[in-house]
C-alpha cells in the first residue's frame, strides 16, 4: 500500500485543511486501501468559501467571457495531458474499470472544448419594438454565487458538467463533492488553478452532505444550486433551497428500460443491454435496469443474456481482463442484496448471480455478482425502485403499445431505448417514451456532451445539463430597451 494522498479544501485560492483539522478516509472499494485523507469540513469552512466566492464575483463577472472560456480550454488541455493518470486514480477511488474511467475523464475534456466556445457564443437575441425609434434585445447575465453538489459515480464528468458552464457564464462557485470521491474533485480544481483561474472563483469544500451540504443549501448568499444525486436528497435540497428562492437544478435517479421488439437485431440488443446494465457495476444514473421484451422472442433473448451475464469477469478495475468492478461501499452492496432478496420474495425468477461475491481477493472489497431476474412484473419493487447495482430485470410485453406502457410505468424518466428495425415502431417510441433521453438501437447509456442531459418526471425538476441547456441554467435573462426617439413613448398605450 502506498502513502495516502492528502486532499485539502481550496478557499480563496489557498489550499487548506478544515478549520477543525478533522479528516476522514477515502477508501478504495476494490481493496479497502486508504487512498486519501480528506478534510471533514463544517459550516465555518463553508461560510469562508462563500465569502471568498462573493468577493471574487465582483471581478469575475466583469472578466470578458472569451477570457473565461480560455481558462476552461486550458483546464481541458491539462485533463487531456493527465488523462491516463487521473483515470487510474479514479478506478482506485470509486472502482469503475479503467477503460470507463478514461471515458469519464474524456467527458470532462469534451466539456471543456464545448464550454470554452460558449465564451464567444452565449447568444442572446435582438428583436423588434412595438414603438418607433426603439431598440430591444435580450442578453445573458451571470447569476452570482452558486453551490455545486455532486455524486460519486462520475467523479470527473459530472463536476465538469457543472463547473465549466457555470464559470464561463461568469458565476463564482463553492463545490462540495461526494464524500466517496474527493480526490478527483481536488484534481479538477487543481487543473483549473493551473489553467489560471483567479483566486476565489472556484472554492472546494470537502465534507459530509449533512454538514457541508446542509450549510450550502440554506446559505443566504448562495443564489443557485446545481445538484446531482438521489431523489431523496434532491427533494430535501429543493425544499430547503426553494424556501430561500434559490434557482435549483436537480438531476436524480433513473429506472431505465431497454425495449426489444420481435424484429430487433438480437446480437446488437444483447451487446447494448450487457454494456448498459453491468458497466460501472450498474451504478450509472442511465444504467439499464429493465429489459422489456416482446413475447415471441422472450426465451431467445433471456437465453442469450444469461450466458453473457454469467461470463462477466468481476474484479479490480485496474486489471484489463475485468469487466465489472466493485460497488461503492459495503452499505451499497448490502442494499443491493436486500433488493435481490425482495425480488425473490416477490416471485421473480433469479437466473444469474444473486449474491455478494467474496471469493479470494474479492473479499477485500465490495463486490456483487452480476444478477439477472426473469419473469418480473411492473408492480414488483425491483421493477420500480432504483437499485443502483448490477441487477437487471426482464419483463415480458405484448407488442409495442404494451411495451411502451410498461416502460413509462415508473416514477423516473431519465433514459430509455428501443431495439427494432421498423421505422414506424421506432418513431412511435421516440414520441411516446416519457424520458429525457431516448436511444434507438443502442443501450440506455452514452450521452454526448453537446446535447441536453436530464430526465422527465421524478428524475428532476425540469432543467437540463450539458449543451446550450447548461448555459440557460447558469445565466439570468436581462431584457434591454433602448429608446432613441427623444420623447416619452409608452408601451401598450401609445400605439
Ligand atoms: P446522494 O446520496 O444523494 O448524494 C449526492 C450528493 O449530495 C453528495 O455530495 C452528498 O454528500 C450530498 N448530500 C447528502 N445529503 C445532503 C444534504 N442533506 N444536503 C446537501 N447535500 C447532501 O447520491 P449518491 O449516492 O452520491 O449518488 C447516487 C445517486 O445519484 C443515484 O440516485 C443516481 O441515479 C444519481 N445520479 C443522477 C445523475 C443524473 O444526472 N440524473 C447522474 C449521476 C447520479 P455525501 O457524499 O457526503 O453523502
Ligand atoms: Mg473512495
Amino acid at each position: 500500500m502506498s502513502t495516502p494522498y492528502r486532499v485539502q479544501n481550496y478557499i480563496g485560492g489557498i489550499w487548506q485543511d478544515s478549520a477543525s483539522g478533522k479528516t476522514t478516509e477515502d477508501l478504495n472499494p476494490a481493496s479497502g486501501e486508504v487512498l486519501a485523507l480528506v478534510p471533514d469540513s463544517a459550516a465555518a469552512d463553508v461560510d469562508q468559501a462563500v465569502a471568498a466566492a462573493a468577493l471574487a464575483y465582483q471581478s469575475w463577472r466583469l472578466t470578458p467571457p472569451p477570457k473565461r472560456g480560455e481558462i476552461v480550454a486550458r483546464a481541458g488541455q491539462i485533463l487531456a495531458r493527465r488523462k491516463e493518470e487521473l483515470a487510474r486514480m479514479m478506478t482506485r477511488e470509486m472502482g469503475k474499470v479503467l477503460e470507463e474511467a478514461k471515458g469519464d475523464v474524456q467527458e470532462g475534456i469534451d466539456m471543456a472544448a464545448y464550454m470554452s466556445g460558449e465564451g464567444r457564443r452565449s447568444f442572446g437575441y435582438t428583436t423588434t419594438s412595438e414603438l418607433p425609434d426603439k431598440f430591444a434585445m435580450a442578453i445573458r447575465d451571470p447569476i452570482g454565487v452558486g453551490a455545486l453538489i455532486t455524486p460519486w459515480n462520475f467523479p470527473m464528468a459530472i463536476p465538469t458538467w457543472k463547473t465549466f458552464p457555470a464559470l464561463v457564464a461568469g458565476n463564482t462557485l463553492v463545490f462540495k463533492p461526494a464524500t466517496d470521491t474527493p480526490l478527483l474533485a481536488m484534481e479538477l480544481v487543481r487543473a483549473l488553478e493551473e489553467a489560471g483561474l483567479p483566486k476565489g472563483v472556484l472554492n472546494l469544500v470537502c465534507g459530509s452532505g449533512g454538514t457541508v451540504g446542509e450549510r450550502l443549501i440554506s446559505h443566504p448568499q448562495i443564489q443557485f444550486i446545481s445538484f446531482t444525486g438521489s431523489g431523496e436528497v434532491g427533494r430535501h435540497v429543493a425544499s430547503v433551497g426553494g424556501e430561500g428562492l434559490k434557482r435549483i437544478s436537480l438531476e436524480l435517479g433513473g429506472k431505465n428500460a431497454v425495449i426489444v421488439m420481435d424484429d430487433a437485431n438480437l446480437d446488437l440488443a444483447v451487446d447494448g443491454i450487457i454494456w448498459s446494465a453491468y458497466g460501472t457495476a450498474g451504478q450509472r444514473c442511465t444504467a439499464c435496469s429493465r429489459v422489456i421484451v416482446d413475447r415471441p422472442i422472450h426465451h431467445q433473448l433471456v437465453e442469450r443474456l444469461v450466458g453473457r451475464v454469467r461470463a462477466l469477469n468481476l474484479g479490480d478495475g485496474l486489471d484489463p481482463a475485468v469487466q465489472v468492478g466493485p460497488v461503492i461501499s459495503r452499505t451499497a452492496r448490502d442494499r443491493i442484496h436486500g433488493y435481490v432478496e425482495v425480488g425473490v420474495q416477490e416471485g421473480a425468477r433469479l437466473i444469474a448471480g444473486g449474491d455478494v461475491a467474496e471469493d479470494g481477493a474479492l473479499a477485500r472489497g465490495h463486490f456483487y455478482q452480476p444478477t439477472l431476474f426473469d419473469q418480473v412484473t411492473p408492480d414488483m419493487r425491483i421493477a420500480k425502485e432504483e437499485i443502483f447495482g448490477p441487477v437487471l430485470s426482464v419483463i415480458e410485453a405484448d407488442g409495442l403499445e404494451d411495451a411502451l406502457t410498461k416502460a413509462n410505468s415508473v416514477a423516473y424518466g431519465l433514459s430509455a431505448s428501443i431495439f427494432s428495425q421498423d421505422v414506424n415502431r421506432v418513431f412511435r417510441a421516440v414520441r411516446d417514451l416519457a424520458t429525457g433521453i431516448v436511444y434507438v438501437n443502442a443501450g440506455t447509456t452514452g450521452a454526448e456532451i453537446h446535447l441536453p442531459f436530464g430526465g422527465q418526471k421524478g428524475t428532476g425538476n425540469g432543467h437540463r445539463e450539458a449543451g446550450t441547456a447548461a448555459i440557460d441554467f447558469f445565466t439570468e435573462w436581462k431584457a434591454v430597451y433602448v429608446d432613441y426617439s427623444g420623447r416619452l413613448q409608452r408601451a401598450q398605450i401609445d400605439t
